[in-house]
């Protein structure tokens, strides 16, 4: 810490002549894909969430007890409520009351939904790793794609299915629970669960509302963040990814800049002052209208640095100019 830097007198044989200049930052479309992963990582969270909560609710009230059934992913369902004056929760599986239908129709909520989550999940890591230009192919920019679009099906398709199959899953199950005053053994007449996913109805003092709940519209919620993150991902896709591109996409001047000093302490440059040599890489070092000052390095053909004012070191390892006083790219 705080040790003075001291290039070395003589420089390296390496090709790598500047161990002292670190890599330039990477340049392309770090910021889109940091963005589109973060969009992931919350989608991923919802829909992780979603999964252990209620997508769907029917409550009612009425008679001195009132009651919330919610329908969860997976194979059960749970009950809340208050039955003549005593409350109760419960967890029923759906099959144990009949609701086959509806059952598989929550199993493949779950279903459906885990592989969002680790397909937004999956997607979320690559995309975060491959913004930072660590990968030597284009292959994990492809599976990140694929994989936020697989997310985005499978956020979109839960939802969808539970409010299109829902009615008639209730219907084909005859769901007794739901009958309307309870009892029997198929779904009453008029407005109920058989017939609509929202509602309300009334019958006999008994008031019952149902309809999507919290875990329905996170997955909503999630499908639109999952899209977002693919548009964002697709409009980067043609920028650079791996490191190759992005060391390409790297500003770089044409050629060094004629005279430029590649050491401090290093002679002048060997091509002696009125060389015409047209074998030079700098053509316009030797028929310069002002030759450089004898003995010292030019420092006047290389720019200044923004910030401390110190003439720059042309790297022509990264093809940029380096202050060693501020230890930066200009
Ligand atoms: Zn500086």
């Amino acid at each position: 810490v705080g040790s003075e830097f001291s290039p070395p007198t003589t420089p390296p044989a390496s090709a790598s002549p500047y161990p002292w200049a670190p890599a330039p930052p990477a340049r392309g479309a770090k910021g889109k894909r940091v963005t589109a992963s973060t969009l992931l990582l919350i989608a991923a969270i919802l829909l992780a969430v979603s999964m252990g909560i209620s997508w769907w609710s029917i409550s009612g009230s009425g008679g001195g007890s009132s009651g919330t059934v919610n329908l969860l992913p997976g194979g059960s369902y749970s009950t809340t409520g208050t039955f003549g004056g005593a409350a109760g929760t419960g967890s029923t599986t759906y099959s144990s009351v009949g609701l086959v239908k509806v059952g598989q129709l929550y199993e493949t909520v779950l279903g459906v939904g885990l592989l969002a989550t680790f397909a937004a999940f999956g997607a979320m890591g690559l995309g975060y790793v491959g913004a930072f230009g660590v990968f030597r192919s284009r292959i994990p920019l492809r599976i990140t794609l694929i994989l936020t679009l697989i997310a985005f099906v499978a956020a979109v398709l839960p939802p969808a299915l539970l409010a299109t199959a829902q009615p008639g899953a209730f219907k084909a199950d005859g769901a007794a629970m739901f009958g309307g005053t309870g009892g029997g053994g198929s779904c009453a007449a008029g407005a109920s669960p058989c017939n609509a996913f929202w509602g309300t109805a009334g019958t006999g003092g008994v008031t019952v509302s149902w309809g999507a709940d919290v875990g329905w519209y996170l997955s909503i919620a999630a499908a639109v963040l999952v899209f977002v993150a693919l548009m964002v991902l697709w409009s980067s896709r043609r920028q650079p990814f791996t490191r190759d591109e992005l060391w390409m996409a790297a500003p770089h001047p044409s050629a060094p800049p004629p005279g430029f000093a590649p050491w401090p302490n290093a002679p002048p440059s060997p091509s002696p002052p009125g060389s015409t040599s047209t074998s030079s890489p700098y053509p316009s070092a030797g028929p310069s209208p002002m030759p450089p000052p004898p003995g010292g390095f030019p420092v006047a053909s290389v720019p200044a640095c923004p910030r401390c004012g110190a003439p720059s070191m042309y790297v022509a390892q990264y093809y940029r100019y380096y202050c060693t006083n501020c230890r930066a790219y200009l």
